[in-house]
C-alpha cells in the first residue's frame, strides 16, 4: 500500500505522463500526510487524476522516482516483481558458454532507480546509488538470493552518491540468506567475457569491477586490430587490449592513470597467454603507460598507430560540466586523428549521459575541422543489451561510441 498521496503542481505532470521518472520537489504541490520520510506514493495531477506510483524520499536529491504507471499495481510485491522480471529478461545470458559476467538489473532503465546488479560467475554484485535502493535492500537481496542462489551477494554503495544520498561507505555481504558481520572482503572473483579470462575482486573498485557495457563493442573494435599498432587509451584492466591481442595486434600501448589497473592488465595478459586464449607471445607485445591520457595522445608520433581506442571516464558528470567536457572530448579526438595513420581507425566513446549522441557527433566534427582529415563513421555503438536505455528516459542512454576511419590523403 502507498504511504503518501502526492499531488503535482499545476502543469507539472507533462513529463511524468510521458513516463519520464524524475520529479523534483519544485514540481510537487502537496504531500499527504505531511510528515515525510520515505515510502511508496500515489502520484496524481493537480486535478486529482492518477499519474503513477513512485518512491518518495525527502532526503534524496531526486525526491520522487516514478516507477509504475499502472493504477492497479500491488505495491507490496512490486520490488520483488521488478527484480524477477529484470533477471528473467536476461535469462538467455545464463546459457552463454563464453561469457559469465553480465548485468541483470540496470537501475532506472529496469524500473529500479539506483539499483544495479551484475553477475560475475557465481558472485552477485549490487551497487546502490539511491535511497530507494538502500531502503529496499533487504527485499532485493532476498529475492536475488532466492532466484539465483549466488555463492555471495556483495552490496557496495556507489562512491559518487554515497554522501549525497547518505548511503554509508562500507560494502556489505549476504550469504545463505543472511547478512554477514565481518568487514570488507578482498577475495578474487574469476569470470569470462567472450572467451577471455578476467579477475576482479570484492570490495571497493571502479563500478562493480568491470565494464561489461562494452562487451559487444570490444568484439567490433577487435576486427580492426590484426597486424596493427594499437593504442588503448584509458585501458583500465585491459579488456580492449586483450581483444586486440587475440585478433593479432602487432603491439598494444595501454595507457591509464591507475597504476594498479595497469598491473592487473599485465596479470590478465599473462593468465590468458598461459591459457592460450591469446597468442603466447602477447606479453612482449604490450607496453603499459601510467600516464595522463590527454598528454600521451598529444605526445604520440603522427601516424604512429593503426587503431586507437578512446574510452575516457565520464568527463561531464552533470550538464553544468558539459562545456568543459566538450572541449576535452574534442581535444582527445583531435589528438587521436593526428596520431592515427592514414586510413587507420579511431574507436571513440563517451559515457557521459549529459553528452547526447548528436552533441558527441558534433564534437567529433569540431575535432575534424581542427585536424583537416576526413572522417567516415563505420559503426555507431552503444551499451550492450543487458544495459538498456528507456525511450521515455533519454538520460539512461549514457554510452555512445563510433568506429571512425580517418582519411588523410
Ligand atoms: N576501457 C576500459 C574502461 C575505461 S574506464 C575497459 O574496457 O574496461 C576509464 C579509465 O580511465 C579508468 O581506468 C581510469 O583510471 C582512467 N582514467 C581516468 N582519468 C584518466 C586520465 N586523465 N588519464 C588516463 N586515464 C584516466
Amino acid at each position: 500500500m502507498e504511504k503518501y498521496l502526492i499531488k503535482l503542481a499545476s502543469g507539472k505532470e507533462r513529463m511524468a505522463r510521458h513516463h519520464h521518472p524524475w520529479i523534483f520537489t519544485g514540481a510537487i504541490d502537496s504531500i499527504t500526510p505531511s510528515f515525510s520520510s520515505s515510502g511508496w506514493a500515489k502520484v496524481v495531477d493537480y486535478s486529482g487524476r492518477f499519474v503513477a506510483y513512485g518512491w518518495y524520499d525527502e532526503k534524496s536529491h531526486i525526491a520522487l522516482h516514478l516507477i509504475s504507471w499502472r493504477e492497479r499495481e500491488d505495491l507490496d510485491c512490486l520490488v520483488r516483481k521488478l527484480i524477477r522480471n529484470s533477471i528473467l529478461r536476461r535469462e538467455h545470458f545464463f546459457s552463454l558458454s563464453d561469457t559469465t559476467a553480465f548485468r541483470l538489473i540496470h537501475g532506472e532503465a529496469d524500473f529500479l532507480p539506483g539499483l544495479v546488479l551484475d553477475a560475475y560467475g557465481s558472485v552477485a554484485k549490487i551497487m546502490i546509488s539511491s535511497r530507494f535502493a538502500l531502503d529496499n535492500i533487504e527485499e532485493a537481496a532476498d529475492e536475488i538470493f532466492q532466484m539465483l542462489s549466488p555463492s555471495l551477494i556483495e552490496v557496495i554503495p556507489d562512491p559518487n552518491y554515497s554522501k549525497l544520498e547518505r548511503l554509508g561507505e562500507e560494502p556489505r555481504y549476504y550469504r545463505d540468506g543472511k547478512w554477514e558481520e565481518c568487514g570488507e572482503k578482498k577475495d578474487a572473483i574469476r569470470f569470462m567475457e567472450s572467451g577471455i579470462y578476467y579477475e576482479t575482486s570484492l570490495g571497493k573498485g571502479q563500478k562493480t569491477g568491470f565494464y561489461s557495457d562494452q562487451r559487444e563493442n570490444r568484439k567490433i573494435v577487435a576486427r580492426y586490430a590484426a597486424g596493427e599498432k594499437v593504442l588503448d587509451i584509458c585501458s583500465y584492466t585491459g579488456a580492449f587490449t586483450l581483444h586486440a591481442l587475440r585478433s593479432g595486434a602487432l603491439s598494444v600501448d595501454a595507457v591509464d592513470s591507475s597504476e594498479s589497473a595497469l598491473r592487473h592488465l599485465l596479470y590478465q595478459v599473462n593468465v590468458n597467454s598461459e591459457k592460450n586464449t591469446i597468442p603466447p607471445d602477447s606479453r612482449e607485445r604490450v607496453r603499459i603507460h601510467s600516464k595522463d591520457a590527454f598528454e600521451f595522445v598529444r605526445g604520440a608520433k603522427r601516424g604512429e598507430y593503426g587503431l586507437i581506442i578512446l574510452d575516457p571516464p565520464k568527463l561531464a558528470k552533470t550538464k553544468g560540466q558539459l562545456e568543459k567536457a566538450e572541449k576535452a572530448y574534442k581535444d582527445l579526438n583531435r589528438a587521436a586523428f593526428d596520431a592515427v595513420k592514414d586510413g587507420g581507425i579511431v574507436a571513440t566513446f563517451s559515457c557521459s549521459a549529459a553528452m547526447t549522441r548528436e552533441l558527441f557527433w558534433r564534437v567529433i566534427g569540431w575535432a575534424r575541422d581542427d585536424s583537416g582529415v576526413e572522417i567516415q563513421v563505420l559503426h555507431t555503438l552503444s551499451a550492450g543489451e543487458d544495459h538498456p536505455s528507456r525511450i521515455s528516459f533519454p538520460e539512461s542512454e549514457y554510452l555512445k561510441g563510433y568506429v571512425l576511419r580517418v582519411i588523410k590523403s
